[in-house]
């Protein structure tokens, strides 16, 4: 098969022929429609996630099943898919309690432990796979459905972990990302008024387009000020940051309002500092979040086929331009998400 592959972190894209993958006992083989090029594939690409070469990356699939391996009931050939981003044991506390991403002997990640979508197959062990629900039309929309299980579920799921409800004002920092701009969309679906926090004009605009109901230019540094002005100096309900370096979780503490929560999705690692007392005096809550449960994925998937939300996919391209995507990922040049049509 042609497979787009890394030979090693911080080089190009090399085009080249592997052997097909064949379904062993337990996992299934799916022909690739899509894939989509999010920044953590950049970042595994540019050598900023830990991953072992020569790898093919990519998640964010649509495909169908042609092959199953002996033992294999999870999904039948013919069957459209997705996947999951985690290779997780499935038979941990954590995996029984519908809670996979904190799985306790998880194999790693689809495209970074083993090989990812930017190819014409891929095998991964059967479970991995997500079918999609009646109704979405993958194969009008390759691009799009195959973004659902990252782009659209993280969001989502962000909605539950920070109990975001109706009437909430929510702050999204880094919302121009390619996660940011579907917080912001899966925010107004939650019927929260939504404010966009980011660095770029253009961004900014698209965050409109996206329903934003008012947008912050954090690049003067102002941010909290900006975010206690636009609510009256009470503070906002949630706050989500995509960015969670040192300064923006720290604008995002002291721009909290009364049982305000604010959610970190990673960013660099680096310590912040937040006023215990602040903390205290206003019921506030730090939350971490990461990735997304099966059912979560399904939700999304659900909600993407009553047309109650669409993914934004404004660069769409073959298989063979992804060294050029991913420069324009790396740039932060593409608004929403990147994919790559396959066969
Ligand atoms: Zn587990």
């Amino acid at each position: 098969m042609k497979a787009m592959m890394l030979k090693g972190p911080n080089r190009p894209f090399e085009l080249v022929q592997v052997p097909d993958p064949v379904a062993g006992p337990g996992e299934a083989v799916a022909r690739i429609l899509s894939c989509g090029s999010g920044l953590t594939i950049q970042h595994i690409k540019a050598g900023r996630i830990a991953a072992t070469f020569p790898l093919i990356i990519g998640h964010e699939i649509t495909a169908e099943i042609v092959q199953v391996g002996a033992g294999v009931t999870a999904v039948r050939e013919g069957d459209a898919v997705t996947s999951y981003y985690y290779l997780n044991c499935g038979h941990c506390r954590w995996c029984y309690a519908n809670l996979e991403p904190l799985c306790e002997r998880s194999g790693g990640n689809v495209g970074v432990t083993c090989n990812g979508g930017y190819a014409e197959y891929i095998k991964l062990p059967a479970h991995v796979f997500v079918r999609f629900p009646g109704g979405l039309d993958y194969k009008a929309h390759p691009a799009e459905c195959g973004v659902i299980m990252d782009a659209l579920a993280t969001p989502y799921k962000v909605l539950r972990r920070a109990r975001v409800t109706a009437g909430d004002t929510v702050a999204v920092i880094g919302a121009g990302g390619g996660l940011g701009i579907h917080q912001v969309m899966m925010a107004k679906w939650a019927h929260a008024r939504v404010i966009a926090v980011d660095t770029a004009r253009d961004k900014l605009d698209a965050c409109r387009k996206a329903g934003a109901d008012a947008v912050v230019d954090a690049s003067d540094g102002r941010t909290a000020q900006a975010l206690l002005d636009l609510t009256g100096g009470r503070g906002v309900d949630v706050i989500i940051d995509y960015v969670s370096s040192t300064s923006t979780l720290e604008a995002g503490a002291q721009a909290l309002g009364r049982r305000g929560r604010l959610v970190t999705l990673g960013g660099s690692g680096k310590p912040f500092t937040v006023s215990s007392l602040d903390l205290m005096l206003k019921e506030g809550e730090l939350l971490g979040s990461r990735y997304v449960t099966r059912p979560e994925i399904v939700e999304t998937l659900e909600l993407v086929a009553r047309r109650e939300v669409w993914p934004l996919v404004t660069e769409i391209r073959r298989l063979e331009h992804a060294e050029a995507v991913h420069e324009k990922v790396e740039r932060g040049e593409v608004i929403g998400r990147a994919a790559l049509l396959i066969n």
